[in-house]
C-alpha cells in the first residue's frame, strides 16, 4: 500500500494540514477509522492544493463529530440527513461524513443510506479518481487506499464509473463527468461514454434542485464556458432542457475572447438567450428556478424584446441608458456575447462600456446649496443633469453648477 503523507505535506493549504493534524491527535484516543476522501486525494495527487477537506470516519461513536469539533477548536455548523456535517474552524471547513452505502430506488431519486464499511462508501463513489482514501489514523496516516484503480486512472488522464448502473443511478454523474473532463483535461473511458450516452436520457429524472444545483457549480467553474460547450455537444443540455442551448452562437463563443469572462449570472443569460419566451418558462420550472435564476430569466427577456428598439440607428445614449439601467451587468454581458444581431451587440457593449458609470458629479445636497428649493425639483434637475451628462451636453462638474445656476435664474427651459 503506497503511502502519500508527502503529497499531504506538499498540497495541502497549511491551515489545512494543520487541521488534519490536530485531528489525528483529538482522535487517536479513539476507536474510529478515519479518512479523507474523495477530490481532496485526487488533487493532491495530481499535484494540486485542494480547496476543501473531506473526512470521512466509519462508524462513529456518540457525538464523535462534537468531541472532534471541540477538540480542534471549532464549531459544528450543519448537520444533513446524509450524516453529513460541516465544522467550522477559523476561517476554514471541514465536511465530515459517515462512511456511507447508498442504495438507489429508482433512477435519479435520493439514495437510501447505510452506515458502512470504508470501502464500500468508496465503491458508491462517481469516477475511480474520486474513490480513493488516506488513512488519518496516527498508525497509518498517509497510507493510500485505492480499491478502484484510481491512481493508474489518474496517470492515464480517465474518467471512468466503478459500475454499469453508475450514471442510471445517479444522472448528475453525467454532469459531473464533462466538469471533471474539461477541468482536468481527462478523457472519459470508452466503456463510460458509452454508458453516459446511453444514460443520458436519465436526466430527466432528476429534481430541479439537483440539475440547478449541478448546473451551478459547473457555472462556477473558471472553464465553465468550456464544459457547457461540451455539455452541449454532447447532448447532455438538451437532455436536461431544450431550452438549454447557445445555439448559433458555438463558434462565436468558442473563439472569442468574451469566453473568460467571470461570473455565473454572465453564462446563465448566455445560456438561456436563445430559448423562446414558452422554454424560459418551462426552464425555471424544471430548474425550480429561485429568486435570481428567475430574476436572470425575466432581465434577458426583457432584453430580448426590447430588441427592436435596441438595433435601432436613432437610438439616443440616454434612451439606451434607460432602456437598461434597471438590469445586472451581468446579464446584459451574458445577452452581448450571445446575441448575433451585431447592432444589438454593440448597443449593449456601448451601455457596458461608456454608459453605464456616467453619473452627474452633483447631487442633491449640491443642488439644495445652489439655492434649489427643497421638493420635486430636485429629482426633475437630477434627472436633467443625468440625461446632459449621457448625452454629452455637460461634462463638468463646472458645467453641471452653471446649468443649475441658470436653470434659477430662469434662463434655460
Ligand atoms: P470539487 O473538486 O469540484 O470540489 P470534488 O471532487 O471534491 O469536487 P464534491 O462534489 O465536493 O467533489 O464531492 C466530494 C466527493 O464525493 C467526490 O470526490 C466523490 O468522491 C463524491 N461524490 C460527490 N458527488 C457524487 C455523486 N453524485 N456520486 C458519487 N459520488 C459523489
Amino acid at each position: 500500500m503506497s503511502n502519500i503523507a508527502d503529497n499531504l505535506r506538499t498540497y495541502l493549504h497549511s491551515s489545512h494540514l494543520r487541521l488534519i493534524e490536530r485531528t489525528s491527535a483529538v482522535c487517536s484516543s479513539r476507536s474510529e477509522k478515519i479518512y479523507l476522501a474523495g477530490g481532496v486525494v485526487r488533487d493532491v495527487l495530481l499535484g494540486t492544493t485542494p480547496s476543501n477537506l473531506d473526512i470521512v470516519v466509519v462508524h462513529p461513536q456518540y457525538e464523535f463529530v462534537d468531541h472532534l469539533a471541540r477538540g480542534i477548536g471549532g464549531e459544528v455548523v450543519s448537520r444533513s440527513q446524509f450524516d453529513t456535517f460541516k465544522i467550522i474552524v477559523s476561517s476554514d471547513e471541514i465536511d465530515v461524513a459517515t462512511a456511507r452505502r447508498e442504495e438507489y430506488i429508482r433512477p435519479g431519486a435520493l439514495p437510501t443510506v447505510e452506515e458502512t464499511s470504508i470501502e464500500e462508501d468508496l465503491s458508491r463513489r462517481d469516477f475511480s479518481v474520486n474513490s480513493m482514501a488516506v488513512s488519518l489514523n496516527q498508525d497509518s496516516w498517509g497510507e493510500l487506499l485505492d480499491p478502484h484503480g484510481g491512481e493508474g486512472d489518474l496517470k492515464q488522464k480517465l474518467l471512468r464509473v466503478l459500475h454499469e448502473r453508475s450514471f442510471i443511478d445517479d444522472p448528475t454523474r453525467i454532469l459531473r463527468a464533462i466538469r471533471y473532463a474539461v477541468r482536468l483535461n481527462f478523457h472519459i473511458h470508452s466503456e463510460t461514454y458509452r454508458l453516459f450516452k446511453r444514460d443520458m436520457v436519465y436526466l430527466q429524472d432528476i429534481s430541479g434542485d439537483r440539475v440547478r444545483h449541478e448546473l451551478e457549480r459547473t457555472m462556477t467553474e473558471p472553464f465553465a464556458w468550456d464544459v457547457l460547450l461540451r455539455g452541449e455537444e454532447e447532448g447532455v443540455l438538451s437532455a436536461i432542457h431544450s431550452g438549454l442551448k447557445f445555439g448559433r452562437i458555438h463558434n462565436a463563443v468558442n473563439t472569442s475572447n468574451e469566453q473568460r469572462v467571470e461570473g455565473n449570472d454572465v453564462v446563465l443569460a448566455a445560456l438561456i438567450y436563445f430559448s423562446s419566451d414558452v422554454q424560459m418558462g418551462e426552464l425555471a420550472i424544471r430548474l425550480k428556478m429561485g429568486t435570481r435564476w428567475s430574476r436572470i430569466v425575466r432581465e434577458v427577456r426583457l432584453i430580448k424584446s426590447a430588441s427592436q428598439r435596441l438595433r435601432a440607428p436613432g437610438l439616443s445614449r440616454s434612451e439606451l441608458f434607460t432602456l437598461l439601467c434597471d438590469l445586472h451587468p451581468e446579464v446584459i454581458h451574458g445577452c452581448a456575447i450571445t446575441t448575433q444581431d451585431t447592432a444589438v451587440k454593440s448597443s449593449l457593449y456601448f451601455y457596458l462600456n461608456d454608459l453605464r458609470c456616467i453619473r452627474p458629479s452633483i447631487d442633491g445636497d449640491d443642488l439644495l446649496a445652489l439655492g434649489v428649493p427643497e421638493g420635486p425639483q430636485v429629482g426633475e434637475l437630477l434627472d436633467r443633469l443625468l440625461h446632459d451628462r449621457l448625452e454629452g451636453l455637460l461634462s463638468s462638474r463646472a458645467d453641471e453648477e452653471a446649468f443649475v445656476v441658470n436653470k434659477l435664474k430662469g434662463c434655460l427651459d
